[in-house]
């Protein structure tokens, strides 16, 4: 029979690896609770205009990469709808801002996530079909402030709290404004224009981009290509005074807490939703696909799906990127090697003793300690063998040690073997 595999585009993820990933989750949320942030969890699939009218028909993610299906209907009567699984968060969590009125608290929603997404892109290092996001928005109606420059400050502060925490060394911040809902068009109008000449020169993505979309244009990689786009108009001689005064506003809150950053005139970011601020968090340990994280704000997302005014700004960090980052730098945050080793390999031996060494692993697990229980019909030296392996010592655990309640601990790094009585055993071990 043929084997069956995980499909392309998709990997498990296994101990002890999944220790780093726990650990950078831990610290998200530990950092983001401290920022006031509380956790959402939206649905894997969504309806598919969500997107199309969310993230925009004009993007890639929506008219190439998105995993559609058309359900089932429930009534021959009934028509089918098109469900997608969800390719980012933001839209999602804007829907559910939207459908349970969470604007009329007043109150500004801080709302973070933490999930897989999914798109059809071609695999590679650090790009995958299924990848997995945290990130967190910032929405609410004008009058709790939502639109105030701060708020860009403080989630951008807040992303550098949370790589430094994390150990992440050399990270860059790019920023940038794509202007308001009115600059934007004059901007794309203009880059249109200056394309109908330069264009033809560039590269085929971006011929065709001149067309369909011509603000990512702004984000070819091609080399000879380069100098021809930073020649187009740039979109800080398009920004109206409001939008002018809203990003000087969030870079003086920036340098007022020592975060780092450069501008990017040509950072507008694959998805149509944003307005003024975007940015990006990269590492140059990542290769051709180094953005660790993107972001920015979406004055306008809630109207394009039938909500609100609800000005908001958010992220995504990409998760994949961030363990291959904290890999790659030899991160401790999950612990070492010896961290990763069990507390202590219960080994019974004999299969008589097998119920009563079950009995003993059960009472050390609930005095905290991390328990493998061995098998009795190992050998000895069996047992010593796999123990070794997988914890840091070993009990063993015969007829005699259940009848004495004194039983033989051997610690594996120095050798040392003692008899101790069953009731200290749990002390003993939690202190070497
Ligand atoms: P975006 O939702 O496109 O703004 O992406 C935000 C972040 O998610 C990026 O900076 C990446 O770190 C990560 N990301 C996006 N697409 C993928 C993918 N296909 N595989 C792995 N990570 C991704």
């Amino acid at each position: 029979m043929s084997q069956i595999k995980a499909v392309r585009g998709t990997r498990d993820l296994l101990p002890p690896e999944t220790e780093l990933w726990n650990a950078i989750e831990a610290t998200a949320r530990g950092v983001f609770r401290r920022y006031g942030f509380g956790e959402i969890r939206t649905p894997i699939f969504e309806d598919t205009q969500l997107f199309a009218r969310g993230v925009g028909e004009e993007t890639d993610i929506v008219a190439k990469e998105m995993y559609t299906w058309e359900d089932r209907p429930r009534a021959q009567s009934e028509k089918a709808q098109m469900l997608t699984l969800r390719p980012e968060n933001t839209a999602g969590v804007v829907r559910a801002y939207i459908e349970h009125k969470l604007g009329d608290t007043g109150l500004l929603q801080k709302l973070y996530y933490i999930g897989p997404q999914f798109r059809r892109e071609r695999p590679q290092k650090g790009r995958y079909r299924q990848f997995f996001q945290i990130g967190a928005e910032v929405i609410g109606p004008v009058s709790a402030g939502s639109e105030s420059p701060l708020r860009d400050a403080e989630i951008l502060e807040m992303l550098a709290t949370f790589l430094d925490e994390l150990g992440v060394r050399g990270w860059t911040l790019e920023l940038n404004s794509v202007g308001s809902a009115e600059d934007r068009p004059r901007y794309v109008e203009a880059l249109r224009e200056a394309l109908t000449d330069v264009a033809p020169t560039l590269c085929v993505d971006c011929q065709r981009r001149a067309v369909t979309n011509p603000l990512r244009v702004l984000d070819c990689k091609v080399l000879e290509d380069q100098e021809k786009i930073n020649a187009l108009p740039k979109m800080a001689d398009f920004l109206d005074e409001d939008s002018r005064a809203h990003f000087a506003a969030v870079l003086g809150a920036l340098d007022a807490c020592g975060v780092p950053y450069s501008v990017n005139p040509r950072l507008v970011r694959g998805l149509d939703y944003y307005t003024r601020t975007t940015f990006e968090f990269t590492h140059g340990g990542l290769g051709a696909q180094n953005a660790l994280l993107g972001g920015g704000r979406y004055d306008g997302l809630s109207e394009a799906i039938g909500g609100p005014k609800a000005p908001g700004i958010g992220f995504a960090i990409g998760a994949d990127r961030l363990v291959l980052t904290l890999q790659a730098a030899g991160s401790t945050v999950a612990g070492d090697a010896e961290g990763a080793l069990l507390d202590v390999y219960v080994a019974p031996i004999g299969d008589a003793q097998q119920s009563d060494a079950l009995v003993l692993a059960r009472e050390l697990r609930r005095a905290g300690l991390r328990v493998e229980l061995g098998d009795g019909s190992f050998r000895l030296k069996k047992s010593f063998e796999v123990g070794n392996k997988i914890a840091r010592s070993i009990v063993l655990f015969g007829e005699d040690e259940a009848k004495s309640g004194i039983v033989t601990v051997k610690d594996f790094k120095t050798g040392q073997q003692t008899k101790v009585a069953r009731s200290e055993l749990a002390g003993i071990l939690r202190k070497t």
